[in-house]
């Protein structure tokens, strides 16, 4: 029998794309290390477990539509004071995503609010959560045409299925009647069953604008902040240390 040929045939028939190119390899390494049987058995197959979840993780980062993909690898907690960075760490873990809880980052523009979403959605990713990023703009957008095509219901739903829900940019522009309840819909039907993270640039007392109805806004805000923790960046923008370094602006710029 011409080993490698079969075998190579085998894993492929059954789908084991990490095993299947590295077959030849992963022969020699066993007869060098002189893996038992066992080993060598627990050595490939969770190699094929580790190339699954890889590619899956990839996939659901597709299908998230992250803005741009930012790690908290490169994140600077030394720019950022404000930030708690062993708190920001803690939440990697996901354990929040895990009992329903929301993140709320408030903060002025280029303090890394999508920066530390995106970083927390591809965290929640890679430990299985089904998660997806949209502006609040576009989200109102959708939601409004769903509903005028007598399809809201459905859409929810859809957008339900994502265990977490980042909605980017909040306050950026403000809602209108509709939209603040279409929003406060959407609000309603995630209570408790799956987290959120929400970033704007508005402090909460500014919410009942947003919303152009503190009624309404005073009901957003109850459910989302029964279970949530709010992060308050404060500080300098980070696009403006990028425009320093690169000799744009001059120091006493910082200082106005
Ligand atoms: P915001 O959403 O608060 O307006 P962003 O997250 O979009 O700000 O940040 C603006 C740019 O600066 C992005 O490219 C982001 O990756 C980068 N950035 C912001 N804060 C930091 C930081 N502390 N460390 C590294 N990059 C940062
Ligand atoms: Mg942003």
């Amino acid at each position: 029998m011409n080993n490698i040929t079969e075998l190579e045939h085998v894993t492929h028939a059954l789908k084991l794309t990490g095993i299947a190119p590295r077959i030849e390899t992963w022969l020699q390494d066993a007869a060098k290390q002189e893996w038992d049987y066992a080993e060598f058995l627990f050595r490939i197959l969770n190699d094929e477990l580790d190339t699954r979840k890889e590619k899956r993780c990839e996939s659901s980062i597709r299908t998230a539509r992250f803005p741009f993909i930012k790690t908290l690898n490169s994140f600077d907690f030394d720019y950022q004071k404000s930030i708690d960075a062993k708190q920001i760490k803690e939440f990697a873990k996901a354990r929040w995503v895990a009992n329903g809880d929301n993140i709320i980052f408030l903060g002025p523009p280029g303090v890394g609010k999508t920066h530390l979403a995106v970083a927390l959605g591809i965290e929640a990713i890679k430990q299985g959560y089904k998660t997806l990023f949209i502006t609040a703009q576009a989200l109102l957008t959708t939601l409004a045409k769903a509903h005028s095509e007598n399809r809201l219901d459905e859409k929810l739903k859809y957008i339900c299925q994502a265990k977490l829900l980042i909605i980017d940019e909040i306050g950026y522009i403000p809602f209108d009647r509709q939209g603040a309840n279409l929003f406060f819909q959407l609000i309603a039907k995630r209570y408790e069953k799956g987290s959120l993270i929400l970033t704007s640039n508005q402090p909460y007392a500014s919410w009942g604008d947003i919303f152009g109805d503190r009624v309404i806004a005073t009901a957003i805000l109850d459910r989302l902040l029964h279970h949530s923790i709010t992060v308050n960046i404060k500080g300098d923008s980070y696009r403006l240390k990028e425009k320093l370094k690169a000799g744009l602006l001059s120091k006493n710029h910082t200082q106005q």
